[in-house]
Protein backbone atom coordinates (compact mmCIF):
# COMPACT_ATOMS: atom_id res chain seq x y z
CA UNK A 1 0.00 0.00 0.00
CA UNK A 2 0.98 3.78 -0.86
CA UNK A 3 0.17 7.10 0.62
CA UNK A 4 0.86 8.29 -2.82
CA UNK A 5 -1.87 11.06 -3.15
CA UNK A 6 -1.01 12.19 -6.06
CA UNK A 7 0.03 16.04 -5.41
CA UNK A 8 4.01 15.64 -5.35
CA UNK A 9 5.78 15.67 -7.78
CA UNK A 10 3.03 15.15 -10.46
CA UNK A 11 0.64 17.68 -9.45
CA UNK A 12 -1.97 18.12 -12.13
CA UNK A 13 -0.85 21.95 -12.45
CA UNK A 14 3.23 21.73 -11.84
CA UNK A 15 4.87 25.21 -10.73
CA UNK A 16 8.59 25.79 -11.72
CA UNK A 17 9.97 24.38 -8.44
CA UNK A 18 8.36 20.83 -9.30
CA UNK A 19 9.85 20.65 -13.23
CA UNK A 20 13.48 21.90 -11.97
CA UNK A 21 13.16 19.32 -8.90
CA UNK A 22 15.69 16.20 -9.07
CA UNK A 23 12.03 13.85 -8.69
CA UNK A 24 11.14 15.60 -12.32
CA UNK A 25 10.27 12.26 -14.90
CA UNK A 26 10.76 9.85 -11.59
CA UNK A 27 8.09 7.64 -9.70
CA UNK A 28 6.68 9.70 -7.21
CA UNK A 29 6.11 6.19 -5.13
CA UNK A 30 9.76 6.68 -4.40
CA UNK A 31 8.85 9.88 -2.26
CA UNK A 32 6.02 7.89 -0.48
CA UNK A 33 8.00 5.41 1.25
CA UNK A 34 5.91 2.12 3.12
CA UNK A 35 5.31 3.27 6.79
CA UNK A 36 8.77 2.07 8.73
CA UNK A 37 11.02 1.65 5.53
CA UNK A 38 13.52 3.76 6.12
CA UNK A 39 16.02 2.68 3.82
CA UNK A 40 13.44 3.82 1.21
CA UNK A 41 12.89 7.33 3.18
CA UNK A 42 16.87 7.40 3.21
CA UNK A 43 16.68 7.16 -0.51
CA UNK A 44 14.43 10.03 -1.07
CA UNK A 45 15.83 12.04 1.12
CA UNK A 46 19.66 12.02 -0.62
CA UNK A 47 18.13 12.77 -4.01
CA UNK A 48 16.13 15.49 -2.34
CA UNK A 49 19.20 16.79 -0.92
CA UNK A 50 20.46 17.62 -4.31
CA UNK A 51 18.04 19.11 -5.24
CA UNK A 52 17.57 22.81 -6.59
CA UNK A 53 13.86 22.70 -5.47
CA UNK A 54 14.46 21.90 -2.13
CA UNK A 55 13.27 24.29 0.08
CA UNK A 56 10.92 25.89 -2.12
CA UNK A 57 9.27 22.06 -1.67
CA UNK A 58 9.93 21.40 2.29
CA UNK A 59 8.23 25.47 2.25
CA UNK A 60 4.91 24.43 0.23
CA UNK A 61 4.68 20.74 2.52
CA UNK A 62 5.09 22.99 5.30
CA UNK A 63 2.46 25.67 4.87
CA UNK A 64 0.17 23.34 3.44
CA UNK A 65 0.28 20.97 6.15
CA UNK A 66 1.03 17.61 3.53
CA UNK A 67 1.59 14.73 5.83
CA UNK A 68 2.62 11.81 3.87
CA UNK A 69 5.69 11.63 2.38
CA UNK A 70 9.39 13.10 1.91
CA UNK A 71 9.24 16.36 0.64
CA UNK A 72 12.41 19.29 0.56
CA UNK A 73 14.42 16.34 1.93
CA UNK A 74 11.57 16.32 5.50
CA UNK A 75 10.65 12.77 6.52
CA UNK A 76 6.71 13.15 7.91
CA UNK A 77 8.51 12.95 11.40
CA UNK A 78 10.38 15.76 10.60
CA UNK A 79 7.65 17.92 9.52
CA UNK A 80 5.42 17.29 12.30
CA UNK A 81 8.47 18.21 14.82
CA UNK A 82 8.81 21.84 12.65
CA UNK A 83 5.01 22.35 12.71
CA UNK A 84 4.93 21.43 16.46
CA UNK A 85 8.01 24.21 17.47
CA UNK A 86 6.96 26.95 15.15
CA UNK A 87 3.24 28.60 14.32
CA UNK A 88 2.30 28.39 10.95
CA UNK A 89 2.83 32.37 10.80
CA UNK A 90 6.39 32.07 11.15
CA UNK A 91 6.66 29.34 8.93
CA UNK A 92 5.39 32.19 6.04
CA UNK A 93 8.70 33.95 6.69
CA UNK A 94 10.91 32.69 3.90
CA UNK A 95 13.98 33.29 6.27
CA UNK A 96 12.85 31.50 9.39
CA UNK A 97 11.47 28.46 7.30
CA UNK A 98 15.36 28.46 5.62
CA UNK A 99 16.50 28.36 9.48
CA UNK A 100 14.01 25.54 10.59
CA UNK A 101 14.86 23.45 7.36
CA UNK A 102 18.78 23.12 8.05
CA UNK A 103 18.09 22.89 11.62
CA UNK A 104 16.21 20.21 11.29
CA UNK A 105 18.34 18.50 8.71
CA UNK A 106 21.64 19.77 10.21
CA UNK A 107 23.37 16.69 11.08
CA UNK A 108 21.93 15.08 8.13
CA UNK A 109 23.77 17.73 6.07
CA UNK A 110 26.18 17.31 7.55
CA UNK A 111 27.09 13.75 8.98
CA UNK A 112 30.62 14.12 9.97
CA UNK A 113 30.12 16.23 12.81
CA UNK A 114 29.83 14.93 15.93
CA UNK A 115 28.34 15.45 19.53
CA UNK A 116 32.12 16.89 20.31
CA UNK A 117 32.34 19.39 17.75
CA UNK A 118 28.96 20.48 17.94
CA UNK A 119 29.39 21.16 21.87
CA UNK A 120 33.05 22.94 21.25
CA UNK A 121 30.97 24.91 18.62
CA UNK A 122 28.63 25.73 20.40
CA UNK A 123 29.53 26.60 23.88
CA UNK A 124 31.44 29.54 25.35
CA UNK A 125 32.61 31.03 28.31
CA UNK A 126 30.63 33.20 30.61
CA UNK A 127 32.51 35.26 33.70
CA UNK A 128 33.03 33.54 36.39
CA UNK A 129 33.94 30.28 35.04
CA UNK A 130 30.17 29.32 34.09
CA UNK A 131 29.95 28.35 30.23
CA UNK A 132 26.76 29.47 28.09
CA UNK A 133 25.50 27.75 24.67
CA UNK A 134 24.87 29.58 21.80
CA UNK A 135 21.76 30.28 20.31
CA UNK A 136 18.06 28.74 21.43
CA UNK A 137 18.96 26.68 24.59
CA UNK A 138 15.89 24.16 24.07
CA UNK A 139 16.62 21.00 22.81
CA UNK A 140 18.00 20.39 19.14
CA UNK A 141 18.07 16.69 17.06
CA UNK A 142 21.15 14.69 16.60
CA UNK A 143 20.89 11.97 13.68
CA UNK A 144 17.25 12.04 15.08
CA UNK A 145 17.57 11.93 19.03
CA UNK A 146 16.58 15.03 20.41
CA UNK A 147 19.08 16.12 23.44
CA UNK A 148 19.40 19.46 25.24
CA UNK A 149 22.46 21.32 25.55
CA UNK A 150 22.48 20.00 29.75
CA UNK A 151 22.14 17.08 28.77
CA UNK A 152 25.03 17.20 25.92
CA UNK A 153 27.01 18.73 29.09
CA UNK A 154 26.42 15.92 30.81
CA UNK A 155 27.01 12.83 28.72
CA UNK A 156 30.50 14.18 27.41
CA UNK A 157 31.48 14.92 30.74
CA UNK A 158 30.03 11.63 32.75
CA UNK A 159 30.44 9.54 29.88
CA UNK A 160 26.49 8.44 30.54
CA UNK A 161 23.32 9.47 29.83
CA UNK A 162 21.53 11.64 32.27
CA UNK A 163 18.87 10.23 34.32
CA UNK A 164 15.42 12.38 34.68
CA UNK A 165 15.84 16.46 34.30
CA UNK A 166 19.81 17.73 34.52
CA UNK A 167 19.48 21.27 36.84
CA UNK A 168 22.36 23.53 37.87
CA UNK A 169 23.27 22.70 41.35
CA UNK A 170 22.14 24.51 43.92
CA UNK A 171 26.21 26.81 43.74
CA UNK A 172 25.33 27.74 40.69
CA UNK A 173 23.22 31.06 40.11
CA UNK A 174 23.53 31.86 36.19
CA UNK A 175 20.23 30.70 34.76
CA UNK A 176 21.79 30.09 31.56
CA UNK A 177 24.60 28.09 32.71
CA UNK A 178 25.49 24.54 31.59
CA UNK A 179 28.57 23.99 32.98
CA UNK A 180 29.05 20.11 33.54
CA UNK A 181 30.22 20.74 36.58
CA UNK A 182 27.48 22.87 37.61
CA UNK A 183 24.89 20.28 36.82
CA UNK A 184 23.41 17.65 38.31
CA UNK A 185 20.87 14.55 37.25
CA UNK A 186 18.31 12.93 39.52
CA UNK A 187 20.52 10.26 40.86
CA UNK A 188 22.99 12.85 41.75
CA UNK A 189 20.45 14.80 43.46
CA UNK A 190 19.87 12.08 45.00
CA UNK A 191 22.79 11.04 46.13
CA UNK A 192 23.61 14.62 47.55
CA UNK A 193 20.17 14.71 49.79
CA UNK A 194 21.31 11.15 51.26
CA UNK A 195 24.53 12.71 51.82
CA UNK A 196 23.61 15.66 53.61
CA UNK A 197 20.93 13.63 55.43
CA UNK A 198 23.65 11.33 56.81
CA UNK A 199 25.96 14.77 57.47
CA UNK A 200 23.24 15.92 59.34
CA UNK A 201 22.80 12.62 61.86
CA UNK A 202 26.33 12.08 62.16
CA UNK A 203 26.81 16.01 63.51
CA UNK A 204 23.33 15.46 65.82
CA UNK A 205 24.97 12.26 67.20
CA UNK A 206 28.44 14.02 68.21
CA UNK A 207 26.21 16.80 69.82
CA UNK A 208 23.88 14.53 71.64
S1 LIG B 1 13.05 18.31 -2.72
FE1 LIG B 1 12.72 16.14 -3.12
S2 LIG B 1 10.48 15.85 -3.32
FE2 LIG B 1 10.92 18.05 -3.45
S3 LIG B 1 11.08 18.51 -5.65
FE3 LIG B 1 13.16 18.06 -4.93
S4 LIG B 1 13.52 15.86 -5.19
FE4 LIG B 1 11.29 16.27 -5.38
ZN1 LIG C 1 27.51 27.86 36.38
Amino acid sequence: MTHYTGAVPAAQRPTDWRLLGACAGLDPDRWFPRPGDTLAVQAAKSLCFGCPSMLRCASHALTRGEDWGVWGGLSEGQRHTIRKKYKARQLENPARLEAAVYEALHFELNPTETLRSVWDDNTHVLPGGHLGWQGASASFSFHGISITPKQLSFLLDRGRKATGHVRRSPECPVVECIHPRHLMDADERRQRVAAEREARAATELLAA
